[in-house]
């Protein structure tokens, strides 16, 4: 092995639950990835999926209950790439049933066997781990490098609006009423100054946020 294949990049990784796969660190210091680590970042994509649509122009999936088994799978790929094309991450997770074991997220265990005679069972809540994980992008990529950068910044929450104005963020608005009502709305760096300029703060903005839709105030809000 030479420097130059240590840096080579591994563009398609398949790992199982309890298997390692060596990247080509820097030198020294050859990094190693796991299904674990794949399936934390795309749950953290999929948690910001509105962010990773419309500023990364990413397609966010998941399915929860494949082949009727109950297995989930999380799938992200390209929103202009042509249909059929291959995700860029796909992660595969199953239900556990040890008590004191790791998960990844708790979910309701789905299960349809496909049957016209027996019908879709929720079986409640269940703990999921992750079974393996496929990336056709490579992990130490600008672009998934950037993904990391964004669910680092899009996970702070700071207290105050000149909090947020010194971390450079932009804020989601969502309507109390729930996801369904409307589409989020955003406020830009400028619009969250002009509220401080105006001499309010984060209670008072999210109390005076009222939905164009349904009319509801005490909006919720989060990073963007
Ligand atoms: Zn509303």
């Amino acid at each position: 092995m030479n420097a130059h294949a240590d840096k080579s990049i591994i563009r398609n990784v398949r790992v199982r639950q309890g298997e390692t796969v060596k990247l080509g660190g820097d030198g020294d210091t050859p990094q190693e990835i796991t299904c674990d680590d794949i399936a934390r970042l795309a749950l953290a994509m999929h948690e910001h999926s509105y962010f990773f649509s419309l500023r990364r122009g990413l397609n966010i999936r998941f399915s929860r209950d494949l082949n009727g088994s109950g297995t989930q799978g999380l799938y992200i790929k390209k929103e202009d790439d042509e249909r059929g094309s291959p995700d860029l991450i796909q992660v595969i997770f199953q239900q556990t049933y040890k008590k004191d074991g790791e998960f990844l997220y708790e979910a309701d265990l789905i299960m349809d066997r496909g049957k016209d005679y027996e019908p879709t069972v929720n079986k409640g809540k269940h703990r999921f781990v992750a079974q393996s994980a496929t990336m056709l992008i490579d992990w130490n990529s600008d672009e998934v490098q950037q993904w990391r950068l964004d669910i680092e910044r899009l996970s702070r929450s700071p207290e105050t609006l000149a909090g947020w104005i010194a971390d450079d963020l932009e804020m989601l608005v969502r309507c109390a009423s729930g996801y369904f009502c409307r589409k989020p709305a955003i406020l830009t760096k400028n619009d969250l100054k002009r509220h401080v300029s105006a001499g309010l703060s984060l209670e008072d903005l999210k109390t005076r946020l009222k939905c164009s839709k349904c009319g509801k105030h005490n909006a919720r809000v989060e990073v963007f």
